[in-house]
């Protein structure tokens, strides 16, 4: 990898952040899991690693916030290593179309969720870690903090209470899954593990660390550690481009062109592969439930840079 390929990327990321903080915010912070209600709709924060470990950033990029639905990649990550490809047995590949927490889709499909980063998909995930996981909680905190050997990652148990006392929707996908036989484990066990993966808190900064394998064939070029084997991490790539931004993952496609995935923290992380990841932080979200800024942060800056895999 060229660093000249990266000259003015600290410039324009930049400059784009600071014209995305002047346009109106025409989003709405998450206030269905309460606790995420009292978070400053105004922070704004953008972070991007490249594989050869240049970095740069603008704004909130420091602060932690709670990932919610990015996580979902990471449990996916360490599921494919576990069950291996009967994982595929209990859940598809294919773009829901439908919000993330949609009911309807599901029980036509008889309790297959259309892909591992809906809610569904991401319970059924769940189940999977906890059958194989000895401390499911422990296990999977250790497996986040060794892809990018960050020790200081962590659930917010406060977050993960607020969204279980809030969690029906959850509650009553798995309800529906348990019903055609998709899940296999205690289903408030399942249910807690999954509010505890959605409260993991990160920067902008940590988080494009953490996802940076993802742009480097599954290993983490920082440390030259595999996290999944090549064809893994092509087969994450491809879900997260159909599937990642809830039923607007083909906006994003349109607007940003790079696989992503997003959460109602109102984070969201972006690959390009053989180049970089990039973490954007703004708390409101549009209709769809993915970050205004966030998107439009993106948008430009691969537009500008001609970033996009496209
Ligand atoms: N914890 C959230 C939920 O289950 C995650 C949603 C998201 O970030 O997409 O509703």
């Amino acid at each position: 990898m060229k660093a000249e390929k990266f000259i003015g990327y600290q410039k324009l990321l930049s400059s784009i952040t600071v014209e995305c903080q002047k346009i109106d915010d025409i989003g709405n912070v998450a206030s269905y899991i309460p606790e995420l209600h009292h978070i400053d709709p105004n922070k704004l924060g953008v972070h991007l690693t490249t594989i050869d470990n240049q970095n740069f950033s603008f704004g909130d990029s420091t602060e932690k916030f709670s990932i919610q639905s990015i996580s979902k990649v990471l449990a996916l990550a360490l599921a494919i290593e576990l069950e291996g490809d009967n994982l595929w047995n209990r859940v598809g590949v294919e773009p829901s179309g439908t919000a993330f927490n949609s009911l309807v889709q599901l029980e036509y499909e008889n309790g297959i969720p259309r892909n591992p980063l809906i809610n569904a998909g991401a319970l059924v995930i769940c189940d999977i870690l906890i059958s194989h996981l000895k401390k499911p909680k422990y296990d999977f905190l250790e497996f986040t903090r060794n892809i990018s050997e960050n020790p200081n990652l962590n659930y917010n148990s406060k977050i993960a209470e607020s969204e279980k006392l809030a969690g029906f929707r959850n509650a009553s996908l798995i309800n529906l899954m348990r019903s055609y036989g998709n899940i296999n484990n205690d289903i408030n066990i399942v249910l807690d593990f999954y509010f505890n993966l959605c409260s993991i808190e990160m920067s902008c900064q940590e988080l494009a660390h953490e996802f940076l394998f993802l742009a480097s064939d599954g290993i983490n070029p920082v440390t030259n550690q595999r996290i999944v084997s090549s064809r893994r991490s092509k087969r994450i790539n491809a879900i997260m481009l159909m599937c990642g931004f809830y039923d607007e993952a083909g906006e994003f496609s349109f607007k940003v062109g790079l696989p992503g995935k997003s959460g109602v923290g109102g984070g969201i992380i972006a690959i390009y592969p053989g180049n970089y990841s990039i973490a954007v932080w703004s708390p409101k979200l549009n209709k769809k439930g993915n970050s205004y800024k966030g998107m439009k942060v993106l948008e430009s800056f691969t537009t500008k840079t001609r970033s996009s895999i496209f």
